[in-house]
């Protein structure tokens, strides 16, 4: 393992206990819960347990204020092992950031020891049908009624809407507005004209659910508004932006997970009679893959590294690292396959599902498309 020699004892710490829980406790069940779609439910109580699920969480609301890197590092570790677990692992995350941005002193007393605990999980909804890329096409529609907001519409692709205690979820309370209309409300399962739809059948992360939201007439205390009226839409792309450097900590994971497993094989499989990695055409391949992830985990640090500091405008840092890192995932565990020959095109071995969920990290949280967007606007200004 490399000499990340800029770590702390504590993020050096956080780093080792997530890869003991990741290597003993969720690794072993990665091809199952791929092969079943199971809820990875104990691989995550067992993250929990450690109080791994509270690291992006003050210490006042039950957190350890580990910080951003080193929430990465264990999202690397854990994504080494399993992508589905990680993926919820980051919803985490991503679901609880709102409350902590926007959540008035009640609320996050309310929900954030609870997330921190692991006894809750979280889930972000900002994407519908029509409304990806461009976030702020928002359809799902809240009225003021008194004391409630009367929610009509659909979500769609909520990681984790199926099992969240609670979720951040954008609706547009005057749509003619677009960004400045949108809202956050927190909704707990259970309330009224509120339902999950099936889960998406997807390529990879399959333990991960993906659902849409349905509301029918569903009443939601004003009180659990986030912010004020029409200010959901920084909230969510401060959310979004604090996050990407932890989809960039997942894709790192599986990049350097299909790395190990191209390595071992190639020290081991002979054609021609020697081991394949004797011949320059494999060594060039995995030199090229440890740059990628080398690299990758590098510009992810730095950009959780800024976070650490109080900066406050990382967008390119993050969209560097979230674009950087899944790309590389993506082409690393596709090398792998190749490596691996016809073996990695099977389910014998784990390269085809890194192959499978690495391209997952080039979509979610903003296509890399739209971090390309966001760094060139950063180059260009407003043309
Ligand atoms: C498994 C999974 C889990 C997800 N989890 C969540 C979640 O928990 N919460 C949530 O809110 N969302 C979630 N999403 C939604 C995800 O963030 C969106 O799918 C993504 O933002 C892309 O939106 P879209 O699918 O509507 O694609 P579109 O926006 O329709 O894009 C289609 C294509 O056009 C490109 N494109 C669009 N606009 C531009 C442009 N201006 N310039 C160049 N290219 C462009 C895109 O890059 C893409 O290649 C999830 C999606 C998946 C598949």
């Amino acid at each position: 393992m490399q000499n990340l020699f800029y770590l702390t004892d504590e993020q050096r710490a956080i780093r080792d206990l997530a890869r003991d829980v990741a290597r003993e406790r969720i690794a072993p069940r990665a091809a199952h819960v791929d092969e079943t779609g199971e809820y990875p439910q104990e691989q995550l109580a067992a993250l929990a347990k450690q109080g791994l699920m509270g690291l992006h969480i003050p210490e006042e609301y039950g957190g350890s204020a580990a910080g951003a890197l080193a929430f990465c590092l264990a999202a690397e570790e854990v994504a080494w092992a399993c992508a589905s677990t990680s993926t919820i692992f980051l919803v985490q995350n991503l679901g609880g950031y709102p409350i902590l941005f926007a959540g008035t002193e009640e609320q996050k007393r309310h929900y954030l020891p609870r997330i921190a605990a692991g006894e809750i999980t979280a889930a972000f909804s900002l994407s519908e049908s029509g409304s990806g890329s461009d976030a702020a096409a928002v359809s799902c529609t809240a009225v003021r009624k008194g004391d409630r907001y009367i929610v009509n519409g659909s979500k769609m692709w909520v990681t984790n809407g199926s099992h969240a205690g609670v979720i951040t979820v954008f609706v547009t309370t005057d749509r003619a507005k677009r960004a400045k209309g949108v809202t956050a409300l927190l909704v707990e399962p259970g309330l009224k004209g509120f339902s999950v739809g099936k889960p998406e059948r997807k390529l990879g992360i399959h333990g991960s659910p993906t659902v849409a939201l349905h509301f029918t007439d569903c009443e939601v205390p004003v009180a659990n508004r986030l912010g004020d009226e029409g200010q959901g839409f920084p909230v969510a792309m401060r959310t979004l932006q604090q996050s990407r450097p932890t989809i960039g900590a997942q894709a790192v994971g599986i990049g350097q997970a299909a790395l190990d497993a191209a390595v071992s094989y190639a020290r081991e499989r002979r054609a021609f009679d020697q081991p394949i990695g004797a011949f320059q055409g494999i060594q060039f391949m995995l030199a090229d893959m440890a740059i990628a992830v080398h690299a990758s985990r590098l510009t992810v640090h730095y950009a959780a590294g800024l976070i650490d500091r109080g900066e406050t405008q990382t967008a390119m840092e993050s969209s560097f690292a979230k674009c950087l890192a899944s790309d590389s995932a993506m082409k690393v565990a596709t090398d792998a396959v190749q490596v691996l020959g016809g073996y990695g095109y099977t389910r014998e071995f784990p390269v085809e599902r890194f192959m499978r969920d690495a391209k997952i990290t080039q979509i979610y949280e903003g296509t890399n498309q739209i971090q390309r967007l966001v760094i060139a606007q950063h180059l260009l200004g407003k043309l």
